[in-house]
């Protein structure tokens, strides 16, 4: 088992969870962050950190395609350790639908 970072991380990306992972597993995109499901310990203190509640358990029905996501993505996106500032109009992000569709991006991030 692993977590999985879902839709609504999208444009929201507020970064609480990489200041909490043990192990350093959350990697970054230009829009949202994923988890290296092979590192994940499972240890679950990242899902209530997440101010976006985008963070799962993969053991919920229906994330199939965001474990995929997560998997592939944390191969070629930079690792990602300390938190930084959530963009300025996360807040408006937050909670749409549909947000895969409209703005979902599998360019990397800066990282660290
Ligand atoms: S805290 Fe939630 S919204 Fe923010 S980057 Fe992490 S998973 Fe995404
Ligand atoms: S469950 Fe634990 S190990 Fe996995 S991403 Fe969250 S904080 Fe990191």
């Amino acid at each position: 088992m692993t977590y999985v970072v879902t839709e609504n991380c999208i444009k929201c990306k507020y970064m609480d969870c990489v200041e909490v992972c043990p192990v350093d597993c959350f990697y970054e995109g230009e829009n949202m962050l994923v988890i290296h499901p092979d590192e994940c310990i499972d240890c679950g203190v990242c899902e209530p950190e997440c101010p976006a509640e985008a963070i799962k358990p993969d053991t919920e029905p229906g994330l199939e395609q965001w474990l995929k996501i997560n998997a592939d993505l944390a191969k070629s996106w930079p690792n990602i350790t300390q938190k930084k500032d959530a963009p300025a109009d996360a807040k408006s992000f937050d909670g749409q639908p549909g947000k895969y569709d409209k703005y979902f991006s599998a360019n990397p991030g800066e990282g660290d």
